[in-house]
């Protein structure tokens, strides 16, 4: 056996606490290597009362293979070992690393500890979080509801944007559009930011507390959020403490009074120079117009304390998408996370980070990120077939092992959003391809989101052009790709196991298998993303429902055609 290969590391993403009574464990081999992995539990202080259990594979990627066993217990103690076997030798895995026995004289030295499951620290996720299905509203071109607060010089709805463009969309064109909304059957929104900021995007705010007046005003936000509810939809905001705006007055107040402003030290200011006029200071990338934020100051902190305090409060949102959360203490998302948790323990806490984010993951900071690397892979694998089915599966499982459970079903999915090209154009509209990923990504586990417009076949290359307007003349749309988004939304909204399941994926004859299980009902996934018909294995079972991108399919066939997939919903 590959014995290098073995890992694990207790109290971590390997061993975590789904919740008060169990306890998730993970132990990583190299691929194709064990043949049988065993747990070994004993509770602490009776360490000779050992029970032994079977592990399962759940997931391999490019290198290893993963093994995990769900403990239930009373006793939030305990210790344990590994037993793993090529079918030839066995070797025992501990925290003393590999031996070929385990050594019980002193058993305590060399177990793997779980000392105590302490409800406090146990990463709880809202329950509403599996049954979400989100969308995503750039709010300036989404829908125009009110003329009389459109910003001065508004282009005209249906021209292309340029990077500086105004097109006068706000919270009335949303309540206007709502029942668009409920009707397309998606349960969340997410409002890019809202808050007072000279640009079109406002990810560089002036004001915290006030709505910007091109959108609308505070009780406007108070209606939305209202008859959101009343439609059973929830809705979060965007919240950007990465960066202020240029504008914001404690930064004018440091440009004026530099080291004297008594916010100095909201700011990453590097030097202060008396005369040329030209502070130097950290900022969002290069954009001089957002100035970093020095979260780690106790009075910023308050303040912006105060404002998420003040918006959950004033309007009851259902929580919070985080801007470059990444670049953010994490003391500072310890103590958002409490402070809008004890507010209301269902909101929801989304953090904007694009990479691996366990360290934000581990149930003290956030529920979920926008998760970049599933887009990334579904770039890779539908749009520009760089990766065949099998590296789609192991780089889709690999990432999943990242992070704990409960994570991966907070983890917000999308194809696209206003910081990439859209989704359709990536595939050089090639309708089938995006059918075929959204798909995947409601069949996938966590929360999917779908950018404004990719319902009805809205293309765009990067920033500005993928911030098109919605164009709300329906003999425009591409209905066909309407019609299965609301049968793919309801299909989801129906299937308890993509809400709830365990995932599994796997590649045969070049077609992509993604299989989810919940008690006695499983939904099977097949994707053939090839040019050519592939074969499938259908799962024995009874249907319950079943989706599929073909107009005419019959269930019953045994092949799909070129870019063809279905999902089938069945009791086992
Ligand atoms: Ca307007």
């Amino acid at each position: 056996m590959n014995l290098q290969a073995l890992y694990h590391n207790p109290k971590s993403n390997y061993a975590f606490a789904y919740n008060n009574h169990e306890l998730h464990i993970r132990l990583r081999t190299a691929k194709d290597d064990c043949k049988f992995a065993t747990l070994v539990i004993a509770k602490k202080h009776a360490w000779m009362e050992k029970q032994k259990f079977q592990m399962k594979k759940v997931a391999t990627d490019r290198y290893f293979d993963y093994y995990q066993y769900n403990y239930i217990t009373d006793d939030p103690r305990l210790g344990y070992y590994f037993l793993v076997s090529d079918g030839r030798a066995t070797h025992v895995y501990s925290e003393s690393g590999v031996t070929e026995t385990f050594d019980d004289q002193y058993a305590y030295f060399h177990y793997f500890q779980y000392p105590f499951i302490n409800p406090i620290d146990v990463h709880t996720i809202p329950e509403w979080v599996h049954g979400a299905v989100f969308y995503q509203i750039f709010v300036d071109r989404f829908c125009n509801g009110d003329r009389s607060n459109d910003p001065q010089n508004v282009s005209p709805w249906s021209e292309l944007p340029k990077p500086k463009s105004f097109f006068g969309g706000d919270l009335q064109g949303i309540i206007e559009k709502l029942n668009y909304l409920k009707e397309l059957g998606i349960n969340g929104l997410y409002l890019t930011p809202i808050f007072e900021s000279p640009s079109n995007h406002k990810y560089d705010t002036t004001d915290y507390r006030k709505i910007d007046h091109s959108f609308g005003d505070k009780d406007l936000l108070r209606k939305l959020v209202k008859q959101v509810h009343e439609k059973g939809i929830r809705i979060i905001l965007d919240g950007v403490f990465n960066h202020s705006g240029y504008f914001f007055a404690p930064f004018q107040d440091v440009l004026k009074n530099g080291v004297q402003s008594k916010y100095a030290d909201w700011f990453h200011f590097l030097e202060f120079p008396e005369n040329d006029g030209s502070p130097k200071y950290r900022c969002f990338g290069t954009s001089s117009n957002m100035p970093k934020l020095n979260t780690s100051n106790p009075r910023l902190k308050e303040y912006l304390f105060d404002t998420v305090a003040y918006w959950m409060k004033e309007t009851e949102i259902d929580g919070w998408r985080l801007d470059v959360s990444d670049e953010i203490d994490h003391q500072f998302w310890r103590d958002f996370r409490k402070l809008v948790k004890d507010i209301n323990p269902e909101a929801v806490i989304i953090g904007e980070n694009w990479h691996n984010s366990y360290p934000w993951l581990m149930g003290d900071q956030f529920d979920g990120v926008m998760n970049y690397p599933v887009t990334k892979s579904c770039i890779r694998f539908f749009a520009l077939q760089e990766i065949n089915a099998e590296e789609f599966a192991e780089d889709l499982s690999g990432s999943l092992m990242w992070n704990s459970d409960q994570a991966n079903f907070s983890m917000l999915n999308l194809l696209d959003s206003h910081d990439t090209m859209r989704f359709l154009t990536w595939c050089q509209r090639d309708k089938k391809k995006l059918m075929l990923a959204i798909l995947f990504l409601f069949s996938y586990v966590g929360i999917p989101c779908t950018y404004y417009g990719t319902e009805i076949g809205m293309e765009g290359n990067g920033d500005p052009d993928s911030r098109r307007t919605f164009d709300w003349d329906e003999s425009h749309w591409d209905k066909d790709l309407l019609t299965f988004y609301k049968r793919i939304i309801s299909f989801r909204k129906k299937c308890k196991p993509l809400q709830y399941g365990n995932i599994q994926m796997w590649a045969n004859d070049g077609a992509f298998y993604l299989e989810r299980e919940y008690g006695n009902e499983k939904v099977l996934t097949v994707l053939n993303n090839t040019g050519e018909d592939k074969n499938i294995l259908l799962p024995p079972g009874k249907a319950i429902e079943w989706v599929t991108t073909e107009k005419t399919a019959d269930m019953h066939t045994e092949f799909l055609k070129p870019f063809g997939g279905f999902s089938f919903y069945y009791s086992v």
